[in-house]
């Protein structure tokens, strides 16, 4: 069956930035509708176990998010003086998370279409019209005045023909992507006392992966028995994070594989914890990542690209409308470099301390395609600043900017382009910059 809804604002992908912009559009008088794949709105956050989020300045919805989840003892501050900006970050619960999320679109008057997946995009004369989607129902076609593509990976955007940029411009290399488990009912006391030295530690790891009974997944970074499930350079057991690489996060047979080997190794990894670690023998799973962990697929090309020295010079623009301050982070394979990053390095990546960069609207305008705006993730950069411009706070910033630009322009028949940055800043309490 397929049947025809009418919206003022379309948004895909109910994440960070899908939040913040269905939130705003609503907010601003259009009739909005979010549409996420998942059963549960919150992206990486919630599907993927990225609890923290970063020390840069999220924007309006991001801080009454902060509010509510302080009162619901949701949020806690996480300060480190060396490597973050106050107020540090701040330390979600997820579960608590999705609730409110819930509540606040809800008050606002966002329709919302969860499991159902974003599948084509309709345009007439270069201008986005309408987004056609699968659910259980069938196909459902929503006509809208401005579509905002917050699926991260710009699956809009490239199914509406936009110019699109992938990984590293020398070999398409992707930052890896990763897998999260959290393991609970562990007696520290127990295992500080009696824990078993590095090299006992290694030689079970060793001794289990040749048995087979820890199999590290695909393009687990560099999977030696160092450095699965054991971290060499921390001399601890990872129990809570693994990253992997070559995984491409647009094959979702590839994607399917990996979360299978994860699901797989977190099984082993638990059983070899209760067989062989002291204060472990009862431990057992507190949550594992419903999805895979993707830090980089596609970007738009946009009227602006946002570059990396934008963000280390603290650039700000005539049409700058979010403010951040997060280093330019890439978990990245050789040629490229990786966490655990110096101190050095991570403030040669970002703004002096006290300082901030902006990012242009038009980063979140494709070039060539009207009717259509991008948020979060895929926004137009270049692969280094995007390492900065990709975390949840300034997602959730870009998408509350996004929202409210789709809003103004439904209400004043302008397309998106047409809306100008302080008629954005002023609705979303921006302070205007100083512009180069
Ligand atoms: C391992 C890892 C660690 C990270 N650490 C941090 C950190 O410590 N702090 C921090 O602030 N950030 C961190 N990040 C970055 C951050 O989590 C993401 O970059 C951010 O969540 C992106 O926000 P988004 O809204 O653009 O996309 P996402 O959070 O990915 O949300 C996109 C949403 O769109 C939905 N969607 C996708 N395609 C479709 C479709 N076709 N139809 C319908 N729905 C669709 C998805 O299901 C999802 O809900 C980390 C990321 C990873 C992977």
């Amino acid at each position: 069956m397929t049947y025809e809804r009418e919206y003022d604002v379309v948004v895909c992908g109910a994440g960070p930035a899908g939040l913040g912009a269905a939130i705003s559009a609503a907010r601003q008088g259009a009739k909005t509708l979010l549409v996420e794949r998942l059963g549960f709105v919150g992206g990486m956050h919630t599907g993927a176990g990225v609890t923290n989020w970063c020390d840069t300045p999220g924007g309006p919805i991001f801080d009454e998010f902060v509010e509510r989840l302080t009162t619901l003892h949701g949020l806690r501050w996480v300060e480190d003086p060396v490597h973050y900006v106050d107020p540090g970050r701040a330390a979600i619960t997820p579960e608590f998370f999705r609730m409110v999320a819930m509540q606040i679109l809800n008050e606002a008057g966002v329709d919302l279409l969860l499991l159902t997946f974003f599948e084509k995009a309709v345009t007439i004369d270069g201008r986005v019209t309408a987004v056609e989607c699968i659910n259980k129902a069938g196909h459902i076609r929503v006509n809208a005045g401005v579509v905002i593509d917050c699926t991260a990976d710009a699956d809009v955007a490239a199914s509406a023909g936009c110019d699109i940029a992938l990984g590293d411009p020398e070999d398409g290399r992707l930052q890896h992507c990763n897998f999260r488990a959290t393991f609970e009912n562990i007696d520290y006391e127990q295992y500080a006392k009696d824990k078993p030295s590095n090299e006992q530690l290694l030689e079970w790891i060793r001794l289990a992966q040749d048995e087979g009974r820890i199999t590290p997944p695909d393009g687990a970074f560099q999977p030696e028995a160092e450095t699965f499930p054991f971290n060499q350079r921390y001399k601890v057991l990872q129990l809570t994070s693994w990253d992997m690489e070559g995984v491409d996060p647009l094959d979702p047979w590839q994607v399917s594989r990996a979360l299978q080997q994860c699901n797989i190794a977190t099984l082993q990894v638990l059983e070899f914890c209760r067989r062989h670690l002291p204060g472990y023998d009862q431990c057992s799973i507190r949550n594992i990542a419903s999805v895979l962990g993707i830090r980089e697929s596609r970007r738009i090309v946009g009227q602006y690209t946002l570059t990396a020295e934008d963000v280390t010079e603290a650039h700000k623009f005539d049409d700058g409308i979010v403010s951040a301050c997060f280093f330019m982070d890439l978990h990245d394979s050789p040629p490229g470099d990786t966490m655990p990053f110096s101190t050095e390095t991570i403030w040669a990546r970002r703004p002096t301390r006290g300082e901030h960069f902006e990012i242009p609207f038009r980063c979140l305008v494709p070039i060539r395609i009207q009717g259509l705006l991008v948020a979060g993730r895929c926004i137009s950069a270049e692969r280094m600043a995007h390492g900065a411009a990709r975390v949840m706070p300034t997602c959730m910033f870009l998408g509350t900017a996004a929202g409210t630009a789709a809003a103004l322009a439904v209400r004043s028949s302008r397309r998106p382009d047409e809306i100008e940055s302080r008629e954005i800043r002023a609705l979303i309490g921006m302070p205007v910059g100083d512009p180069l």
